[in-house]
């Protein structure tokens, strides 16, 4: 079976699908030093696919359905820039984060899985160019202003064909804090006419996109394009979800679903990385009932949010973990 009507039908099944958590939080937990490198998680492509591979595979452990490569900062420029290494080389380690996670998951549905399993699926995620600026303009888009569609898709075009051609079974485009650069990945998609792909935005409030548009602007948009499987939100408060949700509530084309993880809903500060705060805001787990109702397909967690966290929502959401051993 083609990976797109597997997808179908994996989304036409009961319940949400359980997506991973924050893939950098999991490395960072396990000691890898990710705060201030320009590639973050992608560094690891290149210097310890071991930690990597390892990562996927607890999150695998806690029960997600769908895993997502460690290639969110990665681009042919960043490791030329960065690795000093050759575009041939820089393309096989984009490709690599999708043959890593593709590995890992195939070798646990062997060891770990009842038998008759099904595979878990892997995301390709594709960050937005703010996330290679390195300056946290994927949370407001400020240079979108700077850049025309074609610009966009210049940049986005290599790490696209490298992850489809790796064998993705999907494509994550996510982050994304402008609707420039939303339209500019939609139009790149249709030269992909195999690939499919969640198209996940940044927001800053209750309505909006980082960038200032509404919401449901962005999923009208998002709306016309049929290689599209579900929009929505990540890394932001998990309070924001159900208002955003809300916002865009009867627009969403009938053939799309929601996609949600936002992170622990803890602060950002550029200098200093996450702040643990002593407020306590209500978690994934506890908001996922909502988001489900809301009509939610695939839900999982960013920033913050470990394979702990996974376990937690998977049992919320659908009883129990898939794996027997499924500690974590
Ligand atoms: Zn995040």
């Amino acid at each position: 079976m083609g990976s797109s009507a597997r997808l179908r039908l994996y989304m036409n099944d009961n319940g949400p699908l359980i997506l991973d958590g924050g893939l950098a939080t999991e490395l960072e937990a396990q000691g890898a030093k990710l705060q201030g490198d320009p590639l973050w998680s992608a560094r690891l492509l290149h210097t310890n696919p071991q930690a990597i591979r390892d990562a996927h595979h607890r999150f695998l452990l806690s029960g997600a359905d769908v895993i997502t490569t460690a290639t969110y900062q990665a681009s042919i420029t960043g490791f030329i820039d960065h690795l000093d290494v050759s575009c041939e080389r820089a393309r096989e380690l984009l490709m690599s984060g999708v043959h890593l996670a593709k590995e890992t998951a195939e070798t646990f549905v062997c060891d770990a899985r009842p038998a008759g399993q099904r595979c878990p699926l892997v995301a390709g995620s594709v960050g937005p160019y703010g996330a290679f600026l390195h300056n946290g303009s994927e949370y407001t888009g400020a240079y979108a202003q700077e850049m025309s569609i074609e610009e966009f898709k210049v940049w986005h075009r290599p790490q696209i064909d490298c992850l489809a051609a790796a064998g993705a079974d999907l494509l994550a485009f996510e982050t994304i804090p402008s609707i420039k650069e939303a339209e500019a990945l939609i139009e790149l998609l249709r030269e992909f006419p195999n690939s499919q792909a969640w198209l996940s935005f940044s927001c800053k409030d209750g309505t909006c996109i980082s960038d200032g548009s509404s919401f449901s602007e962005a999923v009208q948009m998002a709306n016309r394009c049929t290689q599209l499987v579900a929009v929505g939100v990540n890394c932001c408060s998990p309070a924001l979800v159900e208002p955003l949700l809300q916002s865009a509530r009867s627009l969403l084309s009938p053939d799309m679903s929601w996609v949600v993880y936002p992170n622990s809903g803890e602060d950002w500060d550029s200098e200093q990385g996450w702040l643990t705060s002593e407020k306590t805001s209500a978690s994934i787990s506890e908001l996922g009932h909502t988001w489900m109702k809301q009509g939610a397909a695939l839900i999982g967690g960013c920033c913050r949010i470990g394979p702990a966290h996974i376990a937690e929502l998977r049992r919320e959401l659908k009883g129990s973990c898939t794996s027997p051993s499924s500690a974590v």
